[in-house]
């Protein structure tokens, strides 16, 4: 596996590729790799010859009051993992690499962006699809791949590709969680014993919301009521939103029809988590 800290380095390895006719998947990461992370890859790996991972901890997708400065870092153990499941290349640039100073370009898709998290996130999704822009025009993949996890973004990241006739095929896969139903994410080790015990309580309403709508509800308001109340009854938590929408439009149904998702951002003391759950109806 090779690693790349420049935009020179990693370009010549996927032009070596490239001559020998392989087609490239990227996996785009801000490493402190999981199960998730790792499913991403392996999938990138069935369907691609060559697999570059990025590990790149984006600052211009944290708010000032974000946790960029202890975003988790293990740099050896995320590059061993990656080896492990056959990845080609890793690309790790540093901030002067991929935003020289005088840097003033930026990616911004619409509409889609100004819900959800992107409510409490100001200018995150702008972060995202404008280091994601720059490392297709980087790595020119012929598939990048995404996590559900990360629903509003593999949207975004969608709509992006499309309006602006980017080259890679999208592919999303499904959520990677812990045995009790946890959402796998980096951000799980900030969470105090306690957080983590209660955690788990944002899958189960998820599950109960699925169950519900195989039930017969169709009603959005009480169905997201309900979410609320059972997360409500864990201790310490605070609701960033709870939100059941349309897919792919992010529009508010009245009653549930069609594909919807059920998607929530709750904060366990200063850590916020997001999970989520498509029903098709
Ligand atoms: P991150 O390093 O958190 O930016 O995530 C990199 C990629 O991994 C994104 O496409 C995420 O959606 C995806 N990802 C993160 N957590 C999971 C998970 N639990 N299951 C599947 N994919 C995930």
């Amino acid at each position: 596996m090779q690693v790349c800290h420049t935009i020179r380095e990693i370009g010549e390895f996927v032009q070596n590729a490239r001559a020998v006719e392989k087609t490239i998947g990227l996996v785009p990461t801000m490493g402190y790799f999981h199960a998730g992370h790792l499913s991403l890859m392996r999938e990138a790996k069935k369907m691609c010859d060559v697999v570059v991972v990025s590990l790149y901890v984006n600052p211009l997708q944290f708010g000032p009051k974000e946790d960029l400065g202890e975003y988790p870092r293990d740099f050896e153990r995320d590059c061993a993992m990656a080896r492990s499941v056959g990845v080609g290349a890793i690309f790790a640039p540093g901030n002067a690499e991929m935003y020289p100073a005088g840097y003033n370009s930026f990616v911004e898709v619409a509409g889609i962006t100004d819900k959800l998290c992107g409510l409490s996130r100001p200018g995150h999704f702008r972060g995202v699809t404008t280091v994601v822009a720059k490392l297709f025009n980087i790595v020119r993949p012929d598939q990048a791949f995404f996590g559900q996890k990360d629903a509003q973004q593999a949207i975004i990241i969608e709509k992006m590709v499309r309006d602006l006739n980017m080259g890679p095929e999208i592919v999303t896969l499904p959520i990677m969680r812990e045995a009790d139903g946890l959402a796998m994410s980096s951000r799980n080790v900030y969470l105090t014993e306690d957080q983590r015990r209660a955690a788990p309580v944002l899958y189960r309403s998820l599950c109960a919301f699925r169950e519900a709508v195989a039930g017969g509800e169709r009603d959005v308001a009480k169905l997201r009521r309900d979410i609320k109340e059972m997360i409500l009854s864990a201790p310490g938590v605070q609701i960033d939103y709870v939100e059941i929408l349309s897919v792919p439009g992010l529009e508010p149904p009245d009653t549930l029809t069609g594909k919807c998702i059920a998607a929530l951002a709750v904060r366990f003391g200063k850590t916020r988590l997001i999970d989520n759950m498509v029903v098709e109806v």
